[in-house]
């Protein structure tokens, strides 16, 4: 009784919600139809989602719900009987049409529950329905729905007083992969939140969860708060279940780590609630330790533009977009975890390296291969849907060709000694049986309701026969009917209101025998029946009938023996994604001319005639290749140069390329030594975060302090115009005291860029740093970039100069010039500061743009002659050069 009054209860809540009314009293309730009461009492289970309510060939959707995916899809909101007097909103669509509104749904951030009609529905008989499905962000499934070439994952959190229990999982793979991290710990859960960048985050629904909620939605992160009081009982049930479903190693490591079981005990329930068996097919738990993955934060994987630009978050000039030539779809998500988690261990890495290696010297092979990938599709997905029996008929046609290649896949590979590839040649069972199975049993042809392929099952081609010949009577009945009533118009059809009948136009009504039976009218036709064509009709529909469920258990018993090998299914397609993605680190180092990268046991990072991954393929024959040298004698290097010199490029460059060394990819290089980092760390350009409520500077110098505090002798530091955000001389003695400390404190490898040439001076201070500039070149037609990394200080930044290139208008561009001018003298001692008044009216004819260009070209000249001047080598210069030189000298002036 009391479990009643609680349900009728939680009902009055939703209806209150619903409809923004306050119920007071439960006879309210009463004269619900059965309908609505059956969708009450499913929609009160499910009251974060927005409910699709089958009714026959309809989704429908009530109230709130109605509004509010009327307006987001543009249905049209009707209206469909009363409640409490007033009218109960409705919008719907059709079946056949789920995909397309579900994937809209979905993609607009709400959660969906599919409610079906579980039975054949009979008249006079409320038809069972239930939800079979919740479409959540990170549990889906479908093709449709998820991006083929990115990993969906549903990431579980807890915290305890001890300790942060994290748990990303994979629902098509089956693969959890686990962490914890110690309490407080808000930066490292970015780092891991960044490295997996989940679809959904599970929150429990208490309250002390606001803050995680707020933490995980300003970083941009969906979030679901699910109910579930974690008590000892629910600790117990999961520990349970964990027992049968994971090895004793990984029972041992979830006991040692109460958050994580907490965290498993939240996942579980959620995955039950939503995708009812998918948690079965979890069979093993990968534990990680954030260290044991080259750590790079999340503003370090939006500098270098990692796996989406920053522009405009796309994939477009990204790195994965550049370097992800791999062939299928699960290559592709292969490349694009292994650059967000890069490996430490070099021997990991080396196995990778191997494979590529061999590919590349193996051409034809590798040609062969990339053809034979393009039949595998996605396995790896195939596989998974199957699993989670979510898979149509597609899945397993799909699933008997591709087991058709494996013993081409061997043969092509048996020879290849690299340990990936001998792993790979091990998964590739025999699957003969599982082939001959699905390719005679699977229909593959064009009729929409075939499953079983004629000539499998004899049974079903005897029902199917019986079909075909009730076809054949109907021919032979149409016939003899239009003989025997001399009506040659007289046809036989059929449709799903009322099954065979046989149409005559009005006009031949005369002739119409008195023995049939008039159905319906139509204008111009008539619509009648007689005996044998119903029991022709009977038979055809029991026959159809027969047909649909007895095709349904010879394809379920296709589905259980297929469902017997999804273990070395999952394992295949698992070592084909890896062997592929290094496919596609091969294509594209034999296609670039990129090399293998040798680790040193050194700190050193040695990198001969480096190119920007992206830029360099962007710029083929234009890009200029630089060396690094970051070693102990010069383990801090800062970059001046003109803007637009190329500093930025060249300081991502080599971020990148030590990036792509560790995640088993060759390098655009001519040459590469380099040490196994343990972090890369990179702070460049301004970004505020006004979600968070922080200013451009304030951003600044918290990436700053992260760099400093995390950064350790094996990190890699990139620091492009630290101290740019305040007053110039804040920002240069930040900047000053950030080198001295990475120098000196850190100790790690740093590249420095800035347009602050006055810490150039620190070269003279400290022995390990040393100044590098962009080279440049100033021409009578203005600056020229020349790209080139070189020894030494850079004479100016040039901004002018590229703000012209930019078509600032020209009387704004002579206003800074003269401005500039001032502040080099007052720089040189003068410190009385004429400040032109600000023209009110600027005049409109080209004066001044001809005197622009003319004051440019002056300035231009000046800065020729004093370079020249400042880079005479007097100490070897002959009496006749010296008089040459001169003489140069003076003409060039006398051109000013
Ligand atoms: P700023 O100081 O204004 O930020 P910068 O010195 O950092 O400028 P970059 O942004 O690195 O300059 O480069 C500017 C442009 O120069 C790039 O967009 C690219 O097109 C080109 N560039 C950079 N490096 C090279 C190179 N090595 N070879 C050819 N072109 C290059």
């Amino acid at each position: 009784m009391s479990i009643l009054i609680f349900c009728i209860l939680r009902v009055i809540g939703i209806l209150s919600s619903m409809s923004g009314k306050k119920f007071m009293d439960l006879s309210q309730l009463s004269g619900l139809t059965p309908l609505m009461q059956q969708y009450f009492d499913i929609r009160v289970q499910f009251n974060d989602a927005l409910l699709l309510f089958q009714v026959g060939d309809f989704y429908e959707l009530f109230f709130d719900d109605a509004q509010k995916a009327s307006s987001f899809l543009g249905i049209a909101l009707t209206k469909r009987g009363t409640f409490q007097n007033e009218p109960i909103p409705l919008c719907g669509f059709p079946v056949h049409v789920l995909d397309h509104y579900v994937t809209k749904l979905v993609k607009g951030g709400f959660k969906v529950a599919l409610c079906q009609q579980l039975e054949q529905a009979v008249t006079g008989k409320m038809v069972t329905r239930g939800v079979t499905q919740v479409f959540t962000p990170g549990t889906l499934t479908s093709e449709t729905l998820l991006d083929s070439k990115t990993s969906s994952y549903l990431f579980s959190f807890f915290p305890t007083k001890d300790s942060w229990g994290l748990l990303f999982s994979e629902l098509l793979t089956s693969q959890i992969h686990a962490t914890v991290l110690p309490v407080g710990g808000d930066r490292s859960l970015e780092t891991e939140l960044f490295r997996f960048l989940p679809d959904e985050v599970l929150l429990q629904a208490e309250s002390g969860m606001g803050k995680f909620e707020d933490f995980f939605k300003q970083r941009g992160f969906f979030t679901t708060r699910h109910k579930l009081a974690i008590d000892q009982e629910q600790l117990d049930a999961v520990t349970a279940w964990s027992q049968q479903q994971f090895s004793g190693a990984s029972c041992v490591e979830l006991e040692k780590n109460p958050s994580l079981v907490s965290a498993l005990a939240l996942w579980h329930s959620y995955l039950v609630k939503n995708q009812k068996d998918a948690a079965q097919q979890f069979k093993e738990i990968h534990f990680y330790r954030p260290d044991e993955f080259l750590l790079l934060d999340p503003a370090t994987q939006k500098n270098l533009d990692l796996v989406a630009n920053n522009v405009d978050g796309s994939k477009k000039n990204s790195l994965l977009s550049c370097i992800d030539k791999s062939v299928t779809p699960m290559g592709s998500r292969m490349i694009r975890r292994w650059l967000l988690r890069p490996l430490v261990d070099r021997d990991a890495i080396v196995q990778r390296q191997d494979v590529v290696a061999f590919f590349i010297q193996h051409p034809a092979l590798l040609h062969q291969l990339i053809i034979l990938f393009e039949q595998f599709g996605d396995l790896q997905r195939i596989v998974g849907r199957i699993a989670l029996q979510k898979s149509g008929i597609k899945d397993y046609v799909q699933l008997g060709t591709i087991t058709g290649l494996i013993p081409k896949l061997y043969e092509l590979l048996k020879n290849c000694p690299a340990v990936i590839v001998q792993h790979l040649l091990s998964t590739c069972i025999d699957f003969s049986a599982l082939h001959d199975l699905l390719t005679a049993a699977c229909y593959d042809g064009e009729l929409q309701d075939m499953v079983i392929k004629q000539g499998f099952d004899a049974h079903l081609d005897s029902l199917r026969e019986y079909v075909t010949q009730g076809d054949r009577k109907i021919l032979e009945l149409e016939a003899a009917e239009q003989k025997r009533t001399g009506i040659n118009s007289l046809k036989i059809r059929q449709n799903s209101a009322h099954g065979y009948y046989i149409e005559i136009t009005k006009a031949h009504a005369d002739a119409v025998p008195a023995e049939y039976i008039r159905q319906q009218t139509l204008v111009g036709r008539e619509r009648y029946t007689i005996p044998f064509l119903q029991q022709i009709q009977a038979q055809a529909q029991q026959a159809a009938f027969s047909i649909e469920s007895y095709e349904k258990e010879v394809f379920q018993q296709v589905k259980d023996k297929v469902a017997a090998c999804i273990t070395p299914l999952r394992q295949l397609a698992e070592a084909i994604c890896v062997t592929d993605a290094l496919l596609g680190f091969a294509r594209i180092a034999y296609d670039q001319g990129y090399v293998r990268p040798e680790f040193n046991a050194t700190r050193d990072i040695i990198i001969q005639q480096g190119k920007h991954p992206v830029i360099g393929a962007q710029l083929v024959h234009q890009f200029i290749a630089n060396d690094t040298f970051l070693t102990d004698e010069q383990s801090l290097w800062i970059v001046t140069g003109p803007n637009m010199g190329g500093k930025s490029t060249y300081l991502r460059q080599t971020a990148l390329i030590c990036i792509l060394a560790q995640i088993g990819s060759f390098v655009p290089a001519a040459h590469a030594s380099l040490p196994i980092l343990d972090r890369v760390f990179t702070r460049i350009g301004a970004g505020d975060n006004l979600a968070e409520g922080k200013s451009t500077f304030l951003i600044e110098m918290e990436e700053t302090a992260q760099i400093c505090l995390q950064a350790t002798k094996h990190s890699l530091v990139i620091l492009d115009e630290v101290g740019r955000g305040t007053s110039t001389f804040d920002g240069l003695a930040l900047a000053q005291a950030v080198v001295e400390y990475i120098y000196e404190v850190v100790q790690a490898r740093c590249l420095f860029a800035t347009h602050y040439h006055e810490l150039t001076y620190l070269q003279d201070h400290y022995k390990g740093i040393v100044t590098y500039y962009a080279d440049s070149k100033k021409t009578e037609q203005g600056i020229l970039f020349l790209h080139k990394i070189v020894k030494g200080v850079a004479r100016q930044s040039f901004g002018l100069e590229v703000a012209k290139l930019a078509q600032l208008p020209a009387p704004l561009l002579l206003r800074a010039h003269d401005l500039l001018k001032q502040f080099e003298h007052k720089d040189q001692g003068n410190t009385q500061l004429n400040f032109l008044p600000v023209q009110k009216k600027l005049p409109q004819d080209n004066q001044w743009e001809q005197k622009y260009h003319a004051l440019s070209q002056t300035h231009n000249q000046q800065a020729g002659l004093i370079d020249t001047l400042k880079h005479i080598d007097c100490d070897n210069l002959s009496p006749k050069q010296a008089f040459d030189l001169l003489w140069q000298l003076q003409q060039e002036s006398k051109k000013i």
